[in-house]
């Protein structure tokens, strides 16, 4: 079981930013975000997209904002769980919470804030029959660690930039790589293209365009694939291979946090604006694109001023009755950052006052 302060559902740039609040009031927060990496929509969806409203960055690559959040969080040490999906909320006899994930790991804390965004990003499956029962068993949706496929064999299907460019990244590592795509064109970037298509030309991937993969098989656990070419003539190929990795996009989902018993308005969840931004249920926050209310602004910075009003809330749950005084990070620094400068900012202030 994992114990923490304050659990986050969802390690986009809000959740990523309450760590840092709820560190300055010496509050440890675990993440859990059903992607393997930390970032939201920031790294999934538009990493290299320049982002223009976020204050005192006139422009700044959304991957490279989700680069300085991991930075600012650094000292505060958060917890990780990534690649799992929150899937079941327990609240204890005490007002704690358990919630386990689909992986079934187990996480404690006393408040939980969900920090979903437009909900977990759920794979686009293929359409095929057995797909199911080889999930984790030589089936995989996202690459988490890509030294789980060294001196294997990998069968890759898409045709966008994750399947290029883990296809190329594989065709180092793995012990063969084929990538499946059902059009002759690719949507990723031309760079990738053409350096996939060289390594095509090398022999260090099998690249087959307008075919689809159609069936799998092997007894407990995948052997081989089935491809099916568009052209008739050429017929189907069958490839030995340890895993089938199909990278078709993910679309988001609010998921099982829609079973939890929280009010839900046009599938975002309704909170207090006007105090905490608590839900209907105690002890539950709902901050950043996963909210509501009247006047919502789904930006960046909506979430980042979310997540610092309700972790002053969160204390007063964790810590009840005891007097806590806001304090400007220039005055009380930020431990574990600049030990030295904190001292010199105390010195100011204190020669203001
Ligand atoms: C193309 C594009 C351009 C944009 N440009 C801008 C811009 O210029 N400026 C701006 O301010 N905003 C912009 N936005 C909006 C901005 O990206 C969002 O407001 C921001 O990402 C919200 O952050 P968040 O942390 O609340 O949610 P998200 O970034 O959506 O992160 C939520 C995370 O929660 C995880 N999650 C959800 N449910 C679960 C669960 N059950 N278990 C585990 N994990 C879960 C998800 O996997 C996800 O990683 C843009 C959005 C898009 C799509």
């Amino acid at each position: 079981m994992i114990k923490t302060d304050i659990l986050i559902i969802g390690a986009g740039p809000t959740g990523l930013f309450t760590v840092f609040e709820a560190g300055l009031l010496k509050l440890k927060c675990h993440l859990i975000d059903a992607l393997p990496q930390p970032g939201g929509q920031c790294s999934e969806i538009y990493p290299k997209k320049p982002i223009y409203d976020i204050p005192a960055y006139p422009e700044i690559l959304a991957g490279d904002l989700v680069d300085r959040l991991m930075e600012q969080i650094k000292p505060f040490e958060p917890g990780f769980t990534l690649g799992e999906r929150a899937q079941i909320l327990d609240k204890q006899e005490d007002g704690s919470f358990v919630v386990t994930t689909n992986k079934g790991t187990r996480h404690h804390a006393p408040v939980v804030v969900i920090a979903g965004g437009l909900g977990s990003f759920e794979p686009r499956k293929p359409q095929i029959e057995n797909i199911a029962d080889y999930e984790d068993n030589g089936v995989a949706y996202m690459i988490k660690d890509p030294e789980v496929y060294r001196d294997k064999k990998v069968v890759i299907a898409g045709g966008g930039d994750s399947a290029l460019d883990w296809a190329i990244y594989l065709a180092d590592v793995a012990a063969e790589v084929s990538l499946v795509h059902r059009r002759n064109e690719f949507r990723g970037a031309l760079d990738s293209v053409e350096k996939a298509s060289e390594l095509a030309k090398l022999g260090k991937i099998q690249l087959f365009t307008e075919a689809e993969v159609k069936a799998l098989h092997g007894e407990n656990e995948l052997k081989s694939v089935v491809i099916k070419h568009k052209d008739d003539s050429k017929g189907e190929t069958y490839v030995e291979t340890d895993f089938f990795i199909p990278l078709f996009g993910l679309s988001p989902k609010l998921g099982p946090i829609g079973d939890w018993g929280l009010e839900i308005e046009k599938n975002a969840i309704k909170v207090n604006n006007a105090k905490d931004y608590q839900t209907n249920v105690p002890g539950v926050f709902a901050i950043g694109d996963v909210n509501t209310y009247e006047g919502k602004l789904k930006l960046i910075l909506s979430g980042f001023h979310e997540a610092a009003v309700m972790c002053q809330y969160a204390y007063q749950l964790i810590n009840p009755g005891k007097r806590f005084v806001m304090k400007y990070t220039t005055v009380g620094g930020v431990e574990g950052f600049d030990g030295t400068k904190k001292e010199a900012k105390k010195e100011v202030v204190q020669s203001i006052l």
